[in-house]
This record gives structure tokens, C-alpha cells and sequence, in this order.
């Protein structure tokens, strides 16, 4: 197979303009953390923002610091400070190396942005336990720490069919939120500023479909690797006329990709989904890899998680309790199956890799037979890569590389 063949990333033009947006909300961030008549909220990364936004706070997402942390590899020396304050090397790799950035008085916005000295001083700590248990007990751990307020909803999950009964539970939980939020902040509740909000994250949400929808063309204009930075935007600053923006001048520049047959891969061969987390500190790494082999991975569960399709400005909390429930992560295996299996045909790929990372469970679908359910029902076959998010040590690139190798002969010969 010719791994020789040189692989060369094509660069999206308007990552520029993003790296800038980027830069704008962590220099407001900032500012707003040092000043009196400015609140912030750390958020869990589908969490209330909406709500968050509308009573005034600036909203921070510790998973967007893990996800940088991982991408900047800092990830590794962090980790084992957590580890030695009890926080075990097996649970969420996001966490531990952020607790472990903390307490080595490190981050990567210091770094990537001069000015800024540290994380920004959070008024208040707001979770939903909608995708793991762990986003609780990060935010529970800076509670503790810096003397903040933690409030949250606690959501089911592994559901198939979502009830009313659920979501109205959902419905008071985020109710509930509101009064000590607005001693928080300040300001009193107001269910237009949140209608208001909620309309610019569905926008915005719908708008991040799009772009990942071009990819249903061939060849693909826009690699998975691409995609995790790219969600930038939609993860931080969702609920803001910025992401629309963004997102507005990327989809222009995908869709002038497909109209003139340009694709992520060259020579585009193989179509393959990514199901799991990415490995952060990997992403340019595997992209060339995959670019050598002709071979395009363009559709993932984890780029889709930050599609909202349910937000409605009309009934904004309940449509929040829905949009944030039906995601992928809250969902029973069959649910999960099916999703794919939609996902597989609808953008007609070859293949299916799952990465099992090792800190995340509530993000690794391999582990009770679901590669080999899909197999037989799609007759595509799957590849498990063993590796984490952030923890390097749990990955063996050598490893990684042969069976991707030996998965992509395997593809020729069918
Ligand atoms: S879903 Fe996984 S990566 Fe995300 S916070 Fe939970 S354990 Fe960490």
C-alpha cells in the first residue's frame, strides 16, 4: 500500500476568520471575569447555555479547555496531578486534565492568547448530567475549590423513547435554575431575551447541519478532523449571531468545494464514519494517515452532537429539555443503532471505525456488540481503535496504524 504517497491537508479559508471569533470570546471572557457588573457561568457542553445567556452571564465550557488541552498535548503532564489528588486515571481524561491543569496553574489560552493569565473566574458552576456523570463531578471539584455555586439537572439517560413525563422533569429542573441564577446575575428572567437566545442556537444549529450535510456529496469537501475544529463556534457560541456568521461563510466556501468537485481526500476511495470521541492530540496525525490511503472519514456522531434539531422560540423550555435529551449520547443502544445505520446509508459509506476511548464509556458504542450487530446488518465492515481523548498513554499509534492499514486492505478486496 503506498503510505509514501505525501499527504497534504487542504486548508479551509475560513478557519482565519474562526480562529478569530475564537480569540473575540476568550479576550470577552476574560474581561467580563474582571469585571464587577459582569457574571460568568462554567457550562457543561450541552448544558443550559440558552438559559445561561438570556439572564446576561458569559458562558465558558470546561470541555472546550479539556478539548485544547488535548489538542496542545498538555493533556499528559496535567493528568498525573489529578491523578495524585485521588481523581483516578480511569475517569473522564477531560476532567483529570483539567483539574491537573489547574492545579499546575497551566492552560493553553495563555499560551494561544497573550493577556490572558488564566482560566476566567466562574460567578457559577451549571451542569447537566445528560451525557455522563462525570461533568458533575469536574464542576463539583471547582465548587469546592473556589467556593462557587454548583446548581444542575439531572437528566435519564440510555432512554429509547423520550416521554413528556421525562421532559417535564427536565422543564422544572431548568426552572428550578432560575431563581438562584438570577441572584447570581442579577437580572431578572425574561422569557423573551430566551426566546431571543433559543432562536440563534437553532439557527446556528441548523446551520452546523448544513455544513456537515455537504459531506453527503462525493468526494467529501470537508475531512472529520476538519470538522472538530470547526464545531468551535457551534459548541462555544451557540445562542449568538457570530456562529451564524461563521457558519454562513464556511458553508458558502463547502458548497463552492462540491460545486467544483473538490474534496477533503484526494482521489477519494473509501467513505468511513468516526463513532466515539476524537483523539485530540492525534487529529493532524490521522488525517495525513487517512489522506494517504485515498480513504475520507466524513461523518461522526461526535461532530453531530452539537445538532439541535428541536429548539423552538415559541416553547423554549420545553423544546430545551427536548433538544438536549434527544441527543445521541442520552439514547438506548437500539436508538443508537439505528442512527447509524441512517447516518451509513444516507452518505453512503464504507466502513465504520469506533474508537473505544479508554476514560470515556458514556462515548464508547463498542463495548456491548454493536460493531458487530452493525456489520451484520449493514454488511460494511468496523474497525475498534483502543485509545482515549486526551490520555495519550492509552493509545498505541504503531497499533492503530497497522489495523487501519490491514482495515483499508481489507475494503479493497470487498
Ligand atoms: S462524555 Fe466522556 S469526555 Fe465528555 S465529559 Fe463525559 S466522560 Fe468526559
Amino acid at each position: 500500500m503506498g503510505e509514501e504517497k505525501k499527504a497534504t491537508i487542504k486548508k479551509i479559508q475560513a478557519t482565519g476568520q474562526m480562529r478569530k471569533i475564537m480569540a473575540d470570546y476568550f479576550y470577552e471572557l476574560d474581561a467580563a471575569a474582571k469585571d464587577d457588573s459582569q457574571k460568568v457561568a462554567w457550562c457543561t457542553s450541552v448544558g443550559p447555555a440558552e438559559l445561561l445567556l438570556s439572564l446576561g452571564f458569559r458562558v465558558y465550557y470546561p470541555e472546550n479547555h479539556g478539548a485544547m488541552l488535548g489538542a496542545t498535548r498538555m493533556a499528559t503532564n496535567c493528568i498525573p496531578a489529578a491523578n495524585a489528588i485521588g481523581y483516578s486515571p480511569d475517569i473522564c481524561s477531560y476532567l483529570t486534565s483539567d483539574v491537573g491543569a489547574y492545579l499546575r496553574k497551566e492552560t493553553p489560552l495563555t499560551r494561544a492568547y497573550e493577556g490572558i493569565e488564566g482560566l476566567p473566574r466562574p460567578d457559577v458552576l451549571v451542569f447537566n448530567t445528560n451525557q455522563c456523570r462525570d461533568v458533575q463531578d469536574w464542576l463539583s471539584w471547582y465548587s469546592r475549590e473556589l467556593q462557587i455555586p454548583i446548581i444542575g439537572i439531572s437528566t435519564h439517560r440510555n432512554i429509547g423513547r423520550i416521554t413528556d413525563k421525562a421532559l417535564e422533569s427536565i422543564v422544572q429542573q431548568m426552572e428550578d435554575l432560575i431563581p438562584p441564577l438570577e441572584k447570581i446575575s442579577g437580572n431578572k428572567f425574561d422569557i423573551d431575551k430566551l426566546r431571543d437566545a433559543v432562536a440563534l442556537s437553532k439557527r446556528c444549529s441548523e446551520l452546523w447541519k448544513k455544513v456537515l450535510e455537504t459531506n453527503m456529496a462525493s468526494p467529501a469537501p470537508m475531512s472529520f478532523f476538519d470538522a472538530t475544529i470547526q464545531m468551535g463556534p457551534a459548541v462555544v457560541l451557540r445562542g449568538s449571531e457570530t456562529a451564524i456568521q461563521y457558519y454562513e461563510l464556511l458553508l458558502k466556501e463547502l458548497d463552492e468545494r462540491t460545486a467544483n468537485g473538490v474534496g477533503a481526500v484526494e482521489g477519494e476511495k473509501f467513505r468511513l464514519y468516526w463513532e466515539g470521541m476524537p483523539i485530540w492530540g492525534k487529529l493532524r496525525d490521522m488525517s495525513e494517515f487517512f489522506i494517504r490511503f485515498n480513504t475520507a472519514v466524513i461523518a461522526s456522531t461526535y461532530c453531530n452532537s452539537w445538532i439541535f434539531e428541536s429548539f423552538d422560540p415559541a416553547d423554549p423550555m420545553m423544546s430545551m429539555a427536548r433538544a438536549y435529551t434527544e441527543i445521541f449520547i442520552v439514547r438506548d443502544e437500539d436508538f443508537k443503532e439505528k442512527y447509524i445505520e441512517d447516518i451509513v446509508h444516507r452518505f453512503k459509506l464504507d466502513g465504520i471505525l469506533f474508537h473505544d476511548a479508554k476514560t470515556c464509556p458514556a462515548n464508547s458504542n463498542n463495548r456491548y456488540g454493536m460493531p458487530e450487530r452493525l456489520e451484520k446488518k449493514l454488511n460494511i465492515p468496523t474497525l475498534t481503535l483502543n485509545g482515549d481523548l486526551n490520555d495519550l498513554r492509552c493509545y498505541s499509534e504503531e497499533q492503530a496504524k497497522t489495523n487501519i492499514e490491514a482495515f483499508i486492505e481489507q475494503l479493497e478486496t470487498k
